[in-house]
């Protein structure tokens, strides 16, 4: 029989279900949260539902926001016309946070993944063929540089093939297996600034 009562148990279980937290980390967050005081604990449950309540994908970059269209996308100081495509919101904060973007985004919602079990499919790449037939002039392509992020790049230059539109990706200044969330700021902007086609190697 375990020591632990159930209900705590069933909160660690809880917290385990969230990415990076392994049950180590969990019992000492669940102990923490019985323990402190009770309105200080239960900020972190509204927390969560507010943030639920209020956030929905933009409508046109799917990057998480609590208007339609995200306050990138109805900036009209950015260039709609220019996109860049990341996989993940926190992708595209890293490269927000670089300053060197002065187009708008697409985020994808994730990366093809054989391991993962996820398909092209479950990414919003219909979203962005059908987005780039309204004017966009390039396409950059800032997946992650590992064997999973340019799997995804071929994917995605698939999807927008016969929109006449050139798609592009980061300079190689990314240095492979990197990921663009940990990047210097100076290295992103550098390898956006350097994008090449995405057609020669
Ligand atoms: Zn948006």
């Amino acid at each position: 029989m375990s020591a632990t009562p159930k209900s705590l148990e069933h909160l660690v279980e809880r917290l385990m279900t969230l990415p990076g937290v392994g049950r180590r980390t969990a019992e000492r967050l669940a102990h923490h949260l019985v323990r402190a005081p009770e309105a200080e604990a239960l900020s972190v449950a509204d927390a969560i539902r507010e943030a639920r309540a209020r956030i929905r994908p933009c409508s046109r970059c799917h990057a998480p926001a609590e208007t339609d269209p995200c306050p990138i996308c109805a900036d009209p100081a950015r260039d709609g016309s220019l996109v860049l495509v990341v996989e993940t919101a926190r992708d595209l904060e890293a490269v927000e946070s670089s300053g060197a973007w002065k187009g708008v985004y697409h985020v994808l919602g994730g990366r093809v993944s054989s391991v993962e079990g996820v398909g092209p499919d479950t990414l919003s790449l219909d979203a962005l063929a059908e987005r780039v037939r309204t004017g966009v002039r390039e396409v950059c392509v800032a997946t992650n540089p590992d064997l999973e992020g340019d799997g995804t790049a071929l994917h995605v230059a698939k999807a927008l093939e016969g929109t006449g539109v050139p798609v592009t990706r980061l300079a190689r200044g990314v240095p492979a297996g990197g990921s663009l969330e940990f990047l210097a700021k100076t290295v992103l902007a550098e390898a956006i600034e350097n994008r090449r086609n995405a057609k020669s190697p």
